[in-house]
């Protein structure tokens, strides 16, 4: 097997789960970033996923969800709107006397009519969440929506908010609805606000999916600035321009600690960004620590890729079966002479996968320092050019058939053309 000291350039895990970039950790490309010791991914499965149009949750899928995150090592399921809807109240109370231990977050308007919002505090902490995340209009299109509660009158009902719930005894997050679409100082103003009177976490939201990753990252550390090193950074960005795992690792770099995801990167319009890719990203490519377990992660993502009815997409990032599928000769090639790290990054074992090579019509490259040529090795026989090419010819025959050839189709051909058993005929 190679060794670290075979490949300075490349990063490798000493458990062969992953063969990556070492670029990414150098000095002169990480200048800058302010990466947090552990980020804490929050998982929205069961509120943004439900968001989705077409999609209704049943209680028992919720419950087996919430599970699930739990067992992977998430430690914050946002449940719903606990203070506002009936359902979500009987959940969170549903999930406490189930077993779930981990932290709940209830999110909640601060931008109801007054004494509203104050009944929505108090029913929510009565289910048994322990956090109040508050979302608060700010910006003048979302303010129209609400009349009775004008601009300049925002930052105090927001003090408010957060000391009501905080002298309530809640762990309590604050968070513009459509930061990204709002005037930068009033960001820092409302975030101020928040801060000074006691929020925990301050989140920066990208609700329409609409910032730039640079946009993020000047946002994010605009808010430290304005809130002061006390509070944590929260991130919660949309997919619409499929920027929303750029996004958010902009947001870690500027030091965000949380960051919202719901595994596949379900959820309303676009989605968020997809757990398994914030996940192995900040793991593996940064090295930072998330508290999860991958595998775990990989799992959770096809659990809720049943439990939303999504077809599974060969494509799909980390998990998807055609990163660990292989057509092209000379990758064959390579995985079947051992070096299965040459055209891939992460081992098919770390995420449940299985690897499957495929010998293609019109893909096969004659001579024996191809797929074929490294198949006959790997079985123990030793051919010459004449038998290779005998061999190429049957495979190709049954690729022009069947589309391709698979590993056995091929074993079995080679056995047939060179007979008996092919480690022995090598000892
Ligand atoms: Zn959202």
């Amino acid at each position: 097997m190679a060794s670290r000291s075979d490949h300075p350039e490349i990063l490798i895990d000493p458990d062969e789960r992953w063969w990556v970039s070492r670029t990414n950790r150098l000095d002169e490309v990480q200048r800058g970033a302010q990466l947090p010791r552990r980020v804490h991914l929050r998982d929205c499965t069961i509120r943004e996923g439900e968001e989705m149009a077409g999609v209704v949750l049943t209680v028992d899928q919720k419950l087996e969800l919430a599970h699930a995150a739990q067992d992977v090592g998430i430690d914050e399921i946002e449940v719903g709107y606990c203070g506002s809807i009936r359902e979500h109240e009987e959940l969170a109370k549903l999930f406490r006397r189930e077993g779930i231990t981990a932290s709940l977050s209830s999110l909640n308007r601060s931008y109801t009519r007054d004494g509203e919002w104050q009944a929505e505090v108090d029913r929510a902490l009565k289910s048994g969440v322990n956090i109040i995340y508050f979302i608060a209009f700010c910006n003048d299109d979302l303010l129209t929506s609400v009349p009775w509660l004008p601009k300049r009158d925002v930052p105090a009902r927001i003090e408010a908010c957060v000391r009501y719930a905080k002298e309530a005894g809640a762990e309590v997050m604050y968070a513009l609805a459509g930061a990204s679409r709002t005037e930068p100082q009033w960001v820092s103003e409302c975030a101020r606000a928040a801060a000074a009177s006691g929020a925990d976490i301050i989140g920066v939201a990208d609700s329409m999916g609409c910032a730039l990753p640079e946009a993020v990252e000047y946002l994010v550390r605009l808010t430290r600035e304005a809130v002061g090193p006390g509070p944590r950074i929260q991130f919660h960005g949309h997919n619409t321009f499929g920027l929303a795992t750029a996004n958010a690792l902009a947001a870690v770099r500027a030091g965000a600690e949380l960051v919202d995801a719901v595994p596949l990167g379900l959820g309303e319009g676009a989605g968020i960004a997809p757990l398994e890719e914030l996940a192995f990203a900040i793991e593996v490519l940064y090295g930072v620590d998330t508290g999860l377990d991958l595998p775990k992660v990989a799992d959770f993502a096809r659990l809720t890729q049943r439990i939303f009815g999504v077809a599974p997409m060969p494509t799909k990032t980390i998990i998807g079966s055609a990163l660990y599928s292989h057509s092209i000769d000379s990758h064959i090639a390579s995985i079947l002479r051992g070096k299965w790290y040459s055209w891939e990054c992460i081992n098919p074992r770390v995420v449940g996968q299985t690897r499957r090579l495929e010998f293609g019509y019109a893909k096969i490259r004659r001579g024996s320092s191809g797929a074929i040529g490294a198949k006959v090795e790997q079985l123990g026989y030793k051919a010459n050019d004449a038998e290779i090419d005998r061999i190429i010819d049957a495979v190709s025959e049954i690729a022009a058939r069947d589309r391709w050839a698979t590993e056995t189709d091929v074993e079995r051909v080679i056995r047939e053309e060179l007979g008996g058993d092919g480690a022995r005929a090598t000892s």
